[in-house]
């Protein structure tokens, strides 16, 4: 079967919810991809700031082929060893706190909502509204879709929850307004990601970490994209001078394997009690022990050192190739290995283009090119992408 026989049996048989591409990938290794027919890629994208640490990674395949002779699953009911060395790790990487496993980033939003309803509730039964950022995107259970400030994701799937109040990025007077003692969270991403790369501003966040003590409310970061390392620190929150009350993960945490988690700080550890919240697939031994071995990978001495020379190397190349080109790429902006490139009206013409001279990137809308490479790439992959690009782009 090549990709033209798996395109059409896709049309036939599986769920029309993607505009996908009609190439199927067979295997990986690295940075690098394969097609069913032998094609090879780039893979700049990593499967949307999952593959953090490239395709067919030595150590988390040989962890997950151990786990998987081992023990796959045995439910929450019993003890779970990997999933508490996981809990350890990720607590030493953020702050003192605990943490509770499912399965993807909506539903660590999902498990973030209820627990900041249980609590606000307990406090005052008025304290139970959601303050959320327009243009963010926290998922698309009908919780988080809600949370989800665009309204081309909630269309069409009304009602959905009530109570939650929407800000402008960066908006602090509209954040000021907003804000009172009815609040019992707020969710930001550090950079929004599925809007375009949109970094907030230090004085946003340490305005909302001021509001949020004032009016005795959750400061939540949803750090599914930007965390696991992705912008250059283990959390976008780190770039700020302020701890968040909640962090939600995800999409890097096991390197492909499905996993999320919500971790809350040390203080907020009577909320749930059994009975409030569970996942049967959540924290399994085999996705916590991949994520494990991620984690390490990550703290381990050189990791993100060698993800910020790459950036820096990725935007000094870009920042050059802006130059040559002023009015075709307007600004370069994100943070780490999460990086917008703006060309106005031609980013989904150069994403396709990138594709067909195999190179994997993402074009949000008709303006932004995002990539987000692995953290394992070198010089090499970066000098294959900024000549593609140039070549594409001034002919
Ligand atoms: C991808 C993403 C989600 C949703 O994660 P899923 O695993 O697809 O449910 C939530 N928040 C942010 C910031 C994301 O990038």
């Amino acid at each position: 079967m090549d990709n033209h026989d798996f395109s059409m049996e896709n049309k036939k048989y599986v769920m029309n919810t993607y505009t996908s591409y009609p190439i199927a990938m067979e295997k990986g290794q690295g940075a690098y991809l394969w097609d069913v027919n032998g094609k090879k890629y780039l893979d700049f994208l990593s499967g949307l700031a999952v593959t953090n640490f490239g395709h067919a990674h030595s150590s988390i395949t040989k962890a997950i082929k151990k786990q998987s002779k081992k023990l796959l699953h045995t439910s929450n009911l019993f003890l779970i060893p990997p999933q508490i060395k996981l809990a350890e790790l990720i607590a030493s990487i953020s702050f003192p706190g605990r943490t509770f496993f499912c399965n993807s980033g909506t539903e660590a939003n999902e498990a973030a909502i209820k627990f900041a309803r249980l609590r606000g509730n307990n406090v005052d039964q008025n304290k139970h509204v959601i303050v959320a950022l327009y243009d963010s995107f926290h998922g698309r259970t009908t919780g988080s879709i809600k949370l989800t400030g665009q309204e081309k994701y909630q269309k069409g799937f009304e009602p959905l929850i009530s109570g939650v109040r929407y800000v402008k990025r960066n908006d602090i007077s509209s954040l000021e307004k907003e804000f009172n003692q009815d609040v019992c969270a707020i969710f930001v991403e550090g950079i929004q990601g599925e809007s375009g790369i949109n970094p907030l501003t230090s004085e946003f966040v340490n305005k909302t970490r001021e509001l949020c003590n004032k009016n005795n409310a959750l400061f939540i970061f949803d750090e599914i994209q930007t965390g696991i390392g992705r912008t250059g620190k283990y959390f976008s929150y780190q770039y700020f001078d302020v701890t968040p009350d909640i962090i939600t993960l995800a999409k890097g945490l096991a390197n492909g394997l499905p996993i999320g988690a919500m971790h809350v700080k040390e203080e907020l550890k009577d909320v749930f009690s059994p009975g409030n919240h569970a996942s049967t697939f959540g924290g399994n031994p085999f996705c916590t022990t991949a994520a494990c071995e991620v984690i390490n990978l990550l703290k381990a001495e050189k990791t993100l050192e060698h993800l910020n020379e790459m950036s820096n190397l990725l935007f000094d190349k870009l920042e050059e190739l802006k130059q040559k080109a002023p009015k075709i790429i307007t600004e370069i902006r994100g943070k780490g290995l999460m990086i917008a490139i703006q060309i106005p009206q031609f980013a989904k013409e150069v994403n396709k283009k990138l594709l067909n001279q195999g190179i994997i990137t993402n074009a949000i809308g008709e303006n932004v090119l995002r990539i987000l490479p692995p953290f394992i790439i070198q010089p090499q992959e970066a000098d294959i992408f900024i000549n593609t690009l140039e070549k594409i782009l001034i002919k």
